[in-house]
């Protein structure tokens, strides 16, 4: 008899606005008990599920499940980089931007359980920064000013966030004045918008570039420069049809490396989570540095 895997489900019970109740229930009525002895830990504060991942690795668990959105999984991921114990994820945040790309249903508990039950372990990059890991896609302008203003976990649904940016932009939005290295490219101006990827998405199912990959040891960067706010549908319908090269205010690069040059104003988005830091940040992609359980027939990645 093969010798059952130790999985863990990290569940943080009050983040995010869709109710996750019932989840014990779920895991419990759908998880594979010939394949695995289940562990669920609930977090009490914020950063709290890295602490209880890292304890995991150390109890030499094999799977470590972050249940809730891209903050939840950032959160979870940082313990296991470089570890044996594989990634799994029950999305159940408001965009899921990474789990998207992976295919891995989006507040669908049974369907994400069938992935653990049934998937493959890969391994994935991700971007290294000086602060922390991301798993889906870092950077700072009108995205980092909404994740501050509103709070993330409030907002529910791609058009509460497009209302959110549309005031954001309407109401307070001054551009990052920034200098930035893009490898050997270097760009000082003003910055409506600097997003690096290592998913392909926003969230919400929404792709900026058609063909970004977890597993080519690049980032895909976006650069917004001003543009006038009569644009904005158009930018956004160009986006959304994954055309940024129809916007003549957008440039895209690939990336190993980026440094961005520190200042006093600069607010970033972590994952969809707004951190203020004043000194440089580095990005570095880390190739293929994490275990990760995604669907079974899930090749292009
Ligand atoms: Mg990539």
């Amino acid at each position: 008899m093969e010798e059952k895997k130790k999985i863990m489900f990290i569940i943080n019970p009050i983040s995010g606005v869709y109710k996750k109740k019932n989840i014990p229930e779920k895991i419990a009525r759908y998880i594979d008990y010939v394949k695995y002895d289940y562990t669920i830990r609930f977090t009490q504060y914020a950063g709290h599920a890295t602490l209880i991942a890292q304890q995991a690795v150390a109890e030499g668990y094999h799977v470590c499940v972050a249940v809730g959105g891209d903050g939840s999984i950032n959160e979870v991921a940082q313990s296991l980089i470089g570890t044996e114990t594989a990634l799994g994820v029950i999305p159940y945040g408001s965009g899921n931007g990474f789990a998207t790309h992976l295919k891995i249903p989006p507040r669908d508990a049974e369907g994400a359980l069938k992935v653990l039950n049934t998937g493959k372990v890969v391994k994935i990059d991700l971007i290294k920064s000086n602060i922390r890991y991301v798993v889906s896609n870092a950077g700072f302008g009108i995205d980092s000013s909404v994740a501050r203003r509103f709070h993330h976990h409030a907002i529910r649904g791609l058009a509460s966030y497009a209302w959110a940016v549309v005031k954001e932009l309407l109401l307070y939005f001054k551009p990052f004045e920034a200098k930035v290295e893009i490898d050997d490219v270097v760009l000082e101006k003003e910055f409506f918008l600097f997003t690096a990827f290592n998913s392909n998405q926003y969230g919400y199912d929404y792709a900026v570039f058609p063909f970004t990959s977890m597993k080519d040891g690049v980032m895909d960067v976006i650069v917004m420069n001003r543009f006038p706010v009569w644009k904005l549908f158009y930018i956004v319908a160009c986006l959304m049809l994954k055309r940024a090269d129809l916007i003549k205010e957008a440039e895209s690069y690939r990336a190993k490396r980026i440094k961005i040059h520190g200042s006093k104003k600069m607010v970033y988005q972590f994952d969809g989570d707004s951190v203020i830091w004043h000194d440089d940040v580095i990005f570095e992609a880390v190739p293929q540095c994490i275990n990760m359980i995604v669907p079974e027939g899930l090749n292009s990645y």
